[in-house]
């Protein structure tokens, strides 16, 4: 009998899962439990950590899972990783959905780092007005800069003070509009970007927006991943359980 997993927290991850229900594939929807409120699923849901690799596999055999869908953020790469090992140790078959990262176009001005310590490296030591737009869990090593007037924009309320002496946060869950980018990037200054490449439409319009402004954007590129099957549509995802989809049907 087929039973699937989805590691999710994802947009596409949530339109797997529609797609899944709607096919009415057995399956379980995963969130890791960083967000107070993760998305509703029309799937049965199942909120934070496994326990490593072994908890994982223990999972695996205990469901009896028959496929995993690891549709996390690129940026996961503990969970993918740990999903690769897990699924090997469980012979569980695993299928990655994850986007393309963006590639830069035109009229970009993007510097690529490879993570957060040589991003807070590329931005300038004067005091600038700087939208970091990466998850709460890696700000703490801007706070080696703290002339700069940070702007954050998280999905929930932080619930600690921020180790950043000028932060201003926006409490807002994407993805966000072209239009809505431009203007809060205007109406704060805004001078320097720091994002992470995720890919995707969701989180675009930010990359959109400072390459219409002609703003410098540290871009992160992705964690390097064990190798493991990789498609980018849920098309792909659902042809993979054996089923084919009318999308948005
Ligand atoms: P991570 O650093 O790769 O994962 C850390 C640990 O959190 C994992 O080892 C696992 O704990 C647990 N975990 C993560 N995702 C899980 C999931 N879907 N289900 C069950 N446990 C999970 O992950 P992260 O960057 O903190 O991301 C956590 C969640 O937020 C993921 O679902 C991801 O898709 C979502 N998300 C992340 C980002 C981002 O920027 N990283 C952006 C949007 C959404 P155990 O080892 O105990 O199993």
């Amino acid at each position: 009998m087929m039973r699937a997993l989805i590691l999710g927290g994802t947009a596409d991850a949530n339109l797997l899962a529609a797609a899944v229900s709607r096919a009415g594939i057995d399956a379980i929807y995963s969130f890791g439990g960083r967000t107070h409120a993760p998305a509703e699923q029309p799937l049965p849901t199942r909120i934070g950590g496994f326990g490593g690799i072994s908890g994982l596999a223990d999972y695996l055999r205990r469901e009896r899972i028959t496929h995993v869908i690891d549709a996390t953020h690129p940026f996961a790469a503990e969970m993918s990783r740990n999903a690769i090992a897990a699924c090997a140790q469980a012979a569980t078959p695993l299928l990655a959905l994850e986007r393309a990262p963006w590639e830069r176009t035109p009229g970009d001005r993007w510097i690529e780092v490879a993570d957060v310590a040589a991003a807070v490296a590329a931005l300038p030591e004067r005091r600038a007005n700087v939208f970091l737009a990466i998850g709460r869990q890696h700000i703490a090593p801007f706070g080696a800069l703290p002339q700069q007037a940070y702007t954050l924009r998280f999905v929930d309320p932080p619930e600690q003070p921020l180790p950043l002496p000028d932060a201003d946060v926006i409490v807002s869950r994407g993805p966000f509009t072209l239009e809505a980018e431009l203007e809060m990037m205007r109406a704060r200054n805004i001078e320097w970007i720091v994002a992470r490449n995720s890919g995707g439409t969701g989180a675009r319009a930010k990359i959109d927006a400072a390459r219409a402004l002609d703003l410098p954007v540290i871009m992160i590129t992705r964690p390097r991943l064990p190798e493991r099957p990789r498609v980018e549509s849920v098309e792909a995802v659902m042809q993979w359980l054996g089923h084919r989809t009318c999308l948005g049907a």
